[in-house]
């Protein structure tokens, strides 16, 4: 050790006043480098550096304590200092202890004249827990950002009048605007109709989060697309609402292929009408309906006459088309509110809402004189046509189900057919 520094702690220690004592005591790491050489260390310092006593340190160059790549600055620091500055402000500095161990120090430095030789003086503070929160933080707030990047979700958060104040870059793969555009503006804005979203906002209220919401947006080019959101509504912890975060996403194509399988499912394929089920259910909600609200139904049941010998002259394939030309011809007769479906084979239903029995008849009259009016020619060069037999019924107060209507209906085709087809016949009660 350089001998005036030594003669400077030889008279702190011979003082009246314990300086030295004092020093030992200070709860902040202490550290006096004379000539770059550590002359002093004191117990929070041993502590903070890992030693179990002072000679594991003295003797070190300050760069000799701190991590490698921190050495560049220190040692400018210490320059600064031999250069004359009194004093270094405090820095953020990382450090290897003796055992190894990194740690985050918050460590200013200072010059010291007292003798020949000036003296450096460290005192350093252990800012480790700080930073591993802060840290912890700075990590998570990274996840986050590299997932509002990159996600193909949008995420977003309105504040409390539903205007939009972040929204994820991925808005421009879902509806076409850049973030910029959409950022100050109500959220309402995107939707339809502002008030589809009002479903939105009741269902935040009630239950203060929604998990797969659907609804639609508009995109730019004002495509409706199927979005499906996921969001809560935010409340500061006095209990005020602050607005709504979420994500949401694309799902058009998901919604797009479940209609087209329930289209398959509800559609006959010869013909492109109901096919019988979704006819039937169809029926089944009309006629609780018109119970309901006490409206009148009619029910055709249209079967093709002598179908079966088309099918044996003609074969199978021109029955199928006889089928669709049928159904092409008939249904400009009928109102878009009407049912027709195909009941099976070469027998259709049909549902008229809200009609009186007369106006009944003009459509059953109508739909025989379609039939009748169809042309087809057979492979032979036969030309030939169709006719149609119809048993119709009307709802009663007391049917409970559609198929009290179906039989009655059947009843009066069986009538039809029986008295000559070609006609069409009412159930008798
Ligand atoms: P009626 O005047 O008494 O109704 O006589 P019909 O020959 O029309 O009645 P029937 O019930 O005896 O025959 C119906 C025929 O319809 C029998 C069946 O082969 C035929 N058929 C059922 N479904 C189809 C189909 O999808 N395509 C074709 N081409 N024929 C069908
Ligand atoms: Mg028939
Ligand atoms: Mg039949």
């Amino acid at each position: 050790m350089n001998t005036t520094a030594k003669n400077v702690l030889d008279a702190l220690a011979h003082s009246d006043f314990p300086y030295r004592q004092l020093l030992e005591m200070m709860p902040a790491a202490l550290m006096i480098f004379a000539n770059d050489e550590a002359i002093f260390v004191n117990a929070a310092a041993c502590d903070l550096l890992e030693a179990e006593a002072p000679d594991e340190v003295l003797g070190l160059p300050v760069a000799a304590l701190v991590h490698p790549l921190e050495r560049g600055v220190v040692e400018a620091r210490m320059r600064h200092l031999r250069a004359g500055a009194s004093m270094n402000a405090p820095i953020d500095l990382k450090i290897i202890t003796r055992r190894g161990q990194l740690r985050r120090i918050l460590s200013s430095s200072m010059r010291v004249v007292l003798g020949e030789t000036p003296l450096i003086v460290i005192i350093a503070t252990d800012d480790t827990k700080r930073h591993e929160s802060e840290d912890r933080l700075k990590e998570s707030e990274e996840n986050f950002q590299r997932l509002f990047e990159s996600t193909q979700d949008v995420y977003y958060r309105t504040d409390a009048q539903g205007v939009v104040l972040k929204v994820a870059p991925a808005v421009r793969r879902v509806l076409g605007y850049e973030p910029e555009e959409i950022v100050g503006r109500p959220a309402e804005a995107y939707y339809p109709h502002p008030s589809e979203r009002d479903a939105l906002k009741e269902a935040l209220r009630t239950y203060g989060h929604v998990q797969d919401f659907e609804g639609r947006m508009v995109r730019r080019d004002g495509v409706i697309i199927d979005i499906s959101i996921s969001s809560y509504a935010l409340y500061s912890p006095e209990g005020e609402f602050l607005g709504v975060e979420g994500i949401y996403r694309d799902v058009s194509d998901r919604k797009n292929l479940e209609r087209e399988l329930r289209r398959l499912a509800t559609t006959d394929m010869l013909t492109g009408i109901a096919n019988r089920r979704a006819f039937l259910e169809r029926a089944t909600e009309s006629l609780r309906r018109a119970g309901r609200y006490d409206k009148d139904l009619v029910l055709f049941i249209v079967d093709l006459d002598h179908f079966k010998a088309i099918n044996d002259r003609h074969g199978h394939l021109a029955g199928d088309a006889v089928l669709k030309r049928f159904v092409e011809a008939a249904s400009p007769e009928l109102r878009e509110t009407d049912l027709f479906g195909r009941l099976g084979g070469e027998e259709f239903g049909v549902l008229l809402h809200e009609v009186r029995r007369q106006e009944a008849e003009h459509v059953a009259e109508r739909l025989g004189e379609r039939a009748r009016a169809l042309r087809f020619s057979g492979e032979d060069g036969d030309e030939y046509g169709i006719t149609v037999s119809i048993g119709a019924t009307q709802n009663h107060h007391d049917d409970r189900g559609i198929e009290r209507l179906l039989v009655r209906a059947d009843m009066a085709l069986y009538a039809a057919k029986a008295a000559g087809r070609d006609r069409t016949w009412w159930a008798p009660f």
